[in-house]
């Protein structure tokens, strides 16, 4: 593997400069009663495109020569590094093209539209997405810019983790959602780099957890993709990875996995105690948290929950927050 370093990350923020939002990271009364520790939310949903993928994004397009500019891109996407690669494409005057499958919520593939991408829909999988885009880069010779494993898509998602230890520097624990590893293993790279000491813990969701199952095989396996609240972290992590999951291996404490049950219980608490709308996947840290996967003992300094989007069809939000009521 071409490893990654902490010089990688500040180039990153050099390239995000002005481009991206700094997100704040704010202190969680509520939870920090449920586990008797300091709780902060790093809220990557109030990244411009709503979620935290317009930092790889950003970076991976920064890269691009002129020629490849000319070229255009391509991307395979449950949605939001869609929507990330779609907002830099048009910032820059650039073709862009993002394959999803049917997976893919309809709120999602518009938001791609509007911003001028087309969209082809293939398949009922992430995999099914990204043949049909290596098949348009073999076709049309567009770049292809992949959603996590890519070092410039890493190093993009770690600038996170940097702004994280400049705004909470005894920051102890944090947990990150889960998918391809892109996220995780860009911040982890970050904060184990700062303080080794820091515990960090990948979140994901019980039903079809690509990254959790290779972890405990040793090696990348395929997962079938099945329908969950966190969509945002459905699809594999390829078999033939080269970055994320040597990088997850290396830098991960643990994998937390949450049920759908309490990943609606964690969208319906944030939105009424933290007054946010949060997406599935951006919520697994809470539900993690409200399951009580954290043990107060093992953990006495601050934990910080990223939450990673809140691009979530309204119509279920409004399901989610208002048909149940969940005693706390
Ligand atoms: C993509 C995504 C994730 C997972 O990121 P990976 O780098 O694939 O692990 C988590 N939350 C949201 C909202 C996402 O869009």
């Amino acid at each position: 593997m071409a490893a990654l370093s902490l010089a990688d990350l500040y180039n990153a923020r050099r390239n995000l400069q002005g481009k991206v939002v700094r997100t704040p990271l704010v202190h969680s009364p509520h939870l920090s009663a449920i586990v008797q520790a300091p709780v902060y939310l790093k809220l990557e949903s109030h990244q411009t495109t709503g979620s935290f993928k317009l930092r790889g994004a950003t970076n991976a397009v920064a890269h691009l020569n002129a020629e490849e500019m000319q070229r255009g891109v391509v991307a395979a996407s449950t949605g939001n590094h869609g929507r990330a690669i779609a907002y830099a494409a048009q910032e820059r005057g650039m073709r862009a093209v993002i394959c999803m499958s049917r997976l893919v919520p309809a709120n999602k593939v518009d938001a791609i539209r509007a911003l001028g991408a087309e969209v082809c829909i293939n398949g009922n999988s992430q995999d099914d997405a990204q043949e049909e885009a290596q098949r348009l880069v073999r076709q049309d010779g567009l770049v292809m810019l992949p959603p996590f494993d890519h070092p410039h898509v890493i190093a993009g998602q770690g600038t996170i983790g940097l702004e994280i230890f400049e705004q909470l520097p005894d920051v102890n624990t944090v947990l990150v959602p889960l998918s391809g590893g892109g996220l995780f293993a860009g911040i982890a790279l970050a904060l184990k780099s700062a303080n080794p000491t820091i515990t960090t813990l990948g979140v994901t969701m019980e039903n079809g957890c690509a990254m959790h199952t290779s972890l405990k095989a040793g090696h990348p396996v395929y997962v079938e993709e099945v329908e969950t609240l966190a969509d945002s972290l459905g699809g594999g992590i390829g078999l033939d990875n080269r970055y994320t999951f040597p990088m997850a291996r290396d830098l991960s404490d643990n994998t937390l996995l949450v049920s759908e049950e309490w990943i609606a219980r964690a969208v319906h608490h944030a939105y009424w105690e933290e007054r946010e709308i949060v997406e599935g996947a951006g919520a697994v840290g809470i539900a993690a948290l409200l399951a009580g996967l954290i043990k107060i003992s093992s953990t006495p300094g601050p934990i910080v929950l990223v939450v990673s989007g809140r691009n979530i069809d309204m119509a279920l939000h409004h399901a989610l927050i208002s048909h149940r009521t969940f005693p706390t």
